[in-house]
């Protein structure tokens, strides 16, 4: 049923005053508050008892997500039904351990579920406003390819993704090019650094203004919200499926800290939770944050790794999770830094005693959680999110085990795709001219 209470507003991470909230459809269709900061809700609802009988996560999310979007239950559910048409299975590797698998969607990693979620959300918005957008998009890989997925094909956005040529995986750059109707994507003659000074240029161009420019990355609320749905999931799964009702310890594989973001909002939403803790790679930036060893956002620049998604020195979250709790971020979550050669031996031992393939990032969050029980002795129940499927990893997954992570249909589909890009050069004028001229042609 629909709430009386006043609709949710949305306020800039920059904007302590809250002096100038935004409607969800301003937050979703910006991407980006005025002053550069994040959005954030004024508010987290209390989950009802009843989102633990829902039977699918559309259910679930329509149930959540409904005043966080100002969308009746009913609506929302049959749009997330639509988003979240793949499985999200919870796996018990042994008795108290389980993975909640995030990887069943067309491009093979989590971030499908945001970024689909935000694609029916835009559209919807769009068709309420009468409007059309543009989403713009920087991308060194994997974002890049959920998103061009998740937004093809709706009439009313279309799609430019920017992406350095020669400098992404040929694996990756397949994803990237594969044609997708409403889908442009461009060989930047440059860095990933260019395209995303290209993209900040275009946001700022006045003769671009009419393109309704707007972004998909993880700082788009419109991504975040619907990552808070599947925590809610997870329990209830291992509640049913298992028996298990303790509060679960949950594990997060860690970049940009947007999914443990939706966690520390799950939380605040009344999702119990026994902890909650960041696993990230040599990229540890909130590990020393969360330890006293880092000042707020004193960054470090990002270094390579075998869990290249979590490759990120300034994680853009850690503003939404510092304007939510401050300093108090320190007792509220756990965390880990896992080098590239333990994230391979927990491959290979998570191989040899369970028959679970992982993918390096899950592997992250095994190990985070293999640390935390030897360093407590905790062995109450736990949970780790797995982020992308092997297949997407296949050369770490056979150093690590000898053996062929197993084939994902989504993947292959988009490696056989017909490929379309178009090259560009690595200035402003050469973009705004590329963008003038598709909004011009575009069917
Ligand atoms: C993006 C990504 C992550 C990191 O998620 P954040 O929300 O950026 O912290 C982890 N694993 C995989 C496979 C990813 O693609």
């Amino acid at each position: 049923m629909p709430s009386a209470a006043a609709p949710i507003r949305y306020y800039s991470s920059r904007d302590e005053a809250r002096n100038a909230p935004a409607t969800f459809a301003e937050a979703l269709l910006a991407g980006l508050a005025p002053d550069g900061g994040l959005y954030l809700p004024e508010r987290l609802p209390r989950a009802k008892a009843a989102w633990h009988d829902a039977g699918d996560p559309g259910e679930l999310a329509g149930g959540l997500l409904g005043e966080l979007t100002s969308q009746g239950a009913s609506e929302l559910t049959a749009l997330m039904r639509r988003a979240l048409d793949f499985p999200l299975p919870v796996v018990e590797l042994q008795p108290g351990t389980y993975l909640l698998e995030l990887f069943h969607g067309p491009t093979a990693a989590f971030k499908d579920v945001g970024a689909r979620a935000m694609a029916r959300l835009m559209d919807e918005t769009l068709q309420r406003a009468g409007r059309n957008a543009t989403v713009l998009v920087a991308t060194s890989g994997d974002t890049g390819s959920a998103v061009a997925d998740a937004f093809a094909g709706f009439a009313n956005i279309s799609v430019v993704l920017l992406f350095p040529r020669g400098k992404v995986s040929s694996v990756q750059e397949r994803q990237l090019v594969a044609k997708r109707p409403g889908v442009r994507s461009f060989a930047v003659a440059g860095t990933f650094d260019d395209c995303q000074r290209l993209v900040k240029g275009a946001f700022a161009d006045p003769e671009l203004a009419g393109l309704g420019l707007s972004t998909a990355n993880s700082i788009n609320v419109g991504r975040l919200l619907p990552q808070i749905v599947y925590y809610f999931w997870a329990v209830a799964r291992v509640a049913r499926d298992h028996g298990v009702h303790e509060p679960l310890q949950v594990f997060v594989p860690s970049g940009n800290l947007g999914n443990l973001t939706a966690g520390v909002m799950a939380a605040g939403m009344g999702l119990e939770l026994a902890g909650l803790s960041a696993a990230h790679n040599a990229n540890d930036y909130f590990v020393r944050y969360l330890h006293d060893s880092a000042e707020p956002y004193d960054f470090a620049a990002s270094v390579p790794t075998m869990s290249n998604a979590m490759d990120v020195g300034a994680p853009s979250n850690f503003e939404r999770l510092f304007a939510l709790h401050g300093d108090s971020l320190r007792g509220r979550l756990g965390s880990h830094a896992v080098d590239d050669e333990a994230t391979l031996r927990r491959m290979r031992l998570t191989y040899q005693e369970y028959g679970y393939l992982a993918c390096p990032h899950t592997a992250v969050g095994l190990e985070a959680l293999a640390r935390q029980r030897a360093a407590t002795g905790d062995s109450g129940p736990a949970l780790v999110l797995a982020t992308a499927h092997p297949a997407k990893f296949p050369d770490a997954v056979r150093r690590a085990t000898s053996v062929s992570p197993p084939a994902h249909a989504g993947l292959e589909a988009i490696m056989a795709a017909e490929r379309s890009f178009e090259p560009l050069e690595p200035t402003q004028e050469a973009l705004r001219a590329a963008l003038l001229d598709g909004s011009r042609t575009a069917p």
